[in-house]
Parts: C-alpha cells; sequence; structure tokens
C-alpha cells in the first residue's frame, strides 16, 4: 500500500458525511513548528501526540523553524518520530531581530516599564521578536512558499481526540480561511494603540473590507472600540494566501512601520485574529469543536457527546474553556447565528 493510503481499521467514526478518510486526497499543507532547541522534548511530546491522534494516517510533512541552527540531537529525535517528511529552518535574520530602525532607548523604556507592571512577558525582548515573527513573516519563509495551508503547533500542546477527518480538507472544501479552537480577550495593557492604527489603516483602505465580515466578533460597536477577542493562535489552522495577499501584506507593513510590536507588545494572535475579521468573510472562519486541545492552562474539550465519543477523547468535559469568564466563543456563537 502507498504510504498515503490509510489503514481502513484505524479510525472508528467519521467526524463528517464527506471524511476524506479513504482517500488518499491531500491539501497542499504542513505543520509548523517554531521552537527553540532546549524544547526538544516537550516538542516531542506534542509531535508524538498529533501523529497518534491524527497524522499516522494522513502524513502531512512539517517545518521546524528556529532562529538559530537546530541541534543533529533535534533533527535526529523529531525526524525518527513522524510518519512523513521533516524539514528544518533556519529564520533570515531579518526576519526575527529588531529592526534597526526601532528606536532601542524607547523599546527598551516599554520593556522595563511593562516588566515593572507584571504584563506577562512584558520585559521580553525575544518574545516580542517571536510575535513579529508570527504576525508577518512565517508564511515568508522558504520552506513555507511551497505550502498553501498550514497547522501550527507549539512544543508541550496536548490533542486529546482522534481527528478522524481532515481538517486540511475539509477547510479547502468548504472555503474556510482560518480555523481555531479556543477563543478569549487580550491583555489590554499589551495593546495600547493598536486598535487606533487598525481604524486608520482600514479607514485608508476601505476596498480591503470583507461585505460579510466578522467585526461582531472583535468589536461591540461595529468598530468603535476592539473588545479584546481573538483566536488563540498557538492553533491555528489557516490559508497562507490569506496572510500573503495584498490586503494582509499591507496591514502587517502598516502596522509593523508603527513599532508596536516593539514599543508596545502586539502579539500575533490580536493581528491575526482582527485581519482575519475584517479582512475574511465570516463564513471563512471555522470553529473545530471536534478537535480537543490543550495549551496551558485552557482546555477545548469537544463539547457535543458524538465527538467525544468518535475521537476517543482523553479530556474531561468539564474542563472545556468555551463558555469560561475570558472565553469569547459566546461572541462567536452569538455572531454567527445572528
Ligand atoms: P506563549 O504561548 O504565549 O506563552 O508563548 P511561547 O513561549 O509558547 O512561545 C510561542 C511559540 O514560539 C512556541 O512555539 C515557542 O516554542 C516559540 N518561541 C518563543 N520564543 C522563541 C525564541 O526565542 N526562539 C524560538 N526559536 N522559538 C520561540
Ligand atoms: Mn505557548
Amino acid at each position: 500500500a502507498s504510504k498515503l493510503s490509510p489503514n481502513k481499521s484505524t479510525f472508528t467514526g467519521n467526524a463528517f458525511p464527506n471524511d476524506q478518510i479513504y482517500s488518499d486526497k491531500r491539501a497542499n499543507a504542513t505543520f509548523v513548528i517554531l521552537c527553540r532547541n532546549n524544547q526538544l522534548w516537550d516538542t516531542v511530546r506534542s509531535v508524538r501526540e498529533i501523529e497518534d491522534r491524527f497524522n499516522n494516517v494522513y502524513h502531512y510533512p512539517y517545518v521546524f523553524l528556529n532562529e538559530v541552527p537546530f541541534t543533529e540531537e533535534f533533527k535526529y529525535r523529531l525526524s525518527s518520530i513522524v510518519s512523513s517528511k521533516a524539514e528544518f529552518g533556519l529564520i533570515p535574520r531579518d526576519h526575527w531581530f529588531q529592526p534597526d530602525w526601532i528606536d532601542e532607548d524607547k523599546a527598551k523604556k516599554s520593556r522595563d516599564k511593562m516588566q515593572s507592571e507584571n504584563i506577562i512577558y512584558g520585559g521580553s525582548l525575544s518574545y516580542r521578536n517571536m510575535c513579529r515573527f508570527n504576525s508577518g513573516f512565517f508564511f515568508r519563509h522558504p520552506l513555507m512558499q511551497k505550502y498553501k495551508w498550514y497547522w501550527r503547533i507549539e512544543p508541550d500542546v496536548h490533542f486529546h481526540c482522534d481527528i478522524t477527518f481532515d481538517p486540511f480538507r475539509y477547510m479547502e472544501e468548504q472555503n474556510k480561511i482560518y480555523a481555531f479552537t479556543i477563543s478569549m480577550v487580550e491583555y489590554e495593557a499589551t495593546i495600547p494603540t493598536l486598535w487606533g492604527h487598525v481604524r486608520d489603516f482600514v479607514q485608508k483602505n476601505p476596498q480591503y473590507v470583507a461585505k460579510n465580515n466578522y467585526m461582531g466578533f472583535i468589536s461591540d460597536n461595529a468598530g468603535e472600540k476592539y473588545n479584546l477577542c481573538h483566536f488563540w493562535s498557538n492553533f491555528e489552522i489557516a490559508n497562507m494566501e490569506f496572510w500573503r495577499g495584498e490586503a494582509y501584506m499591507n496591514f502587517f507593513e502598516y502596522l509593523d512601520s508603527k513599532g508596536g510590536f516593539y514599543y508596545e507588545r502586539w502579539g500575533d494572535a490580536p493581528v491575526h485574529s482582527i485581519a482575519a475579521a475584517i479582512f475574511a468573510s465570516r463564513d471563512q472562519i471555522h470553529f473545530f469543536d471536534e478537535i480537543g486541545y490543550e495549551h496551558a492552562p485552557y482546555t477545548h474539550c469537544p463539547k457535543e457527546r458524538d465527538h467525544w465519543k468518535r475521537g476517543r477523547c482523553s479530556c474531561n468535559p468539564k474542563t472545556n474553556f468555551d463558555f469560561d469568564g475570558v472565553s469569547c466563543l459566546d461572541k462567536y456563537v452569538k455572531f454567527i447565528h445572528t
């Protein structure tokens, strides 16, 4: 049997009537994992879980990215446990490090101030590099160029259920652009001026605003203020053509030119989410209830009983974050039904 022919007995259920288990068809897709060498064993655990829960049937490739070269040990361990191809990429200098035109005195003052205010990662420069990279550069990496779809995974996350369908093919067939499992509110102190810049950009570029957009998810007053809701970007399945397209590229360049990735601490999650909510149509954003997922301290555990059973999940549905006080899923649900 070809490597792409899944073993029919591996999974017992079908999440969708048009399930692709018995098909050799694959999307042009990859996993992408940004991580450090010292996260080797946390990365091994995440990959082992997605292999056991999904990829031992589908065999999608992996791209590992790092701003320093991966060690031979890292490459050996990860290559050994995947059921597909693994590639290991070095991030170009100017895709990662703070640009020269950023005023380092000003940036340092902001880091010190946020650190003293105990804002999470407030004092970290590397965290800012990471957020800017994930906002504007990962999809331009030479190893990513050949792919259309990606599934972002981090070290030390958990996949609690069998994924008995192909999320990439689902997204492709349903004309989706962006999918999530957890959404929540952002710390306002990390993005004090972000929304003002978003509004300015949209005012100057009204042609990019999607007709049937998702503004209702990110603003409670028709765009006047940001309600801080965003999709948690440590899990993302999305179409990179959206990020590579004219609207998002101009949006990212505009935001980047304001320096807020360094003068504040803009996260890639609000940047991606705001863009998806404004430049994509709302029916192109998808919530995967079937995918049991945990990134400490939060878990999405399928609430539909048949999703839990079909996925043979290991999570306790009572730990589900979906309707927690800081979750935004209530807005998501309300909004798709209005
Ligand atoms: P959090 O999820 O917001 O708490 O942030 P993480 O520390 O998990 O970082 C997000 C992702 O970026 C993870 O996949 C990390 O492995 C990765 N990451 C964060 N900082 C760095 C860094 O300085 N270098 C590399 N190579 N990866 C990083
Ligand atoms: Mn993380």
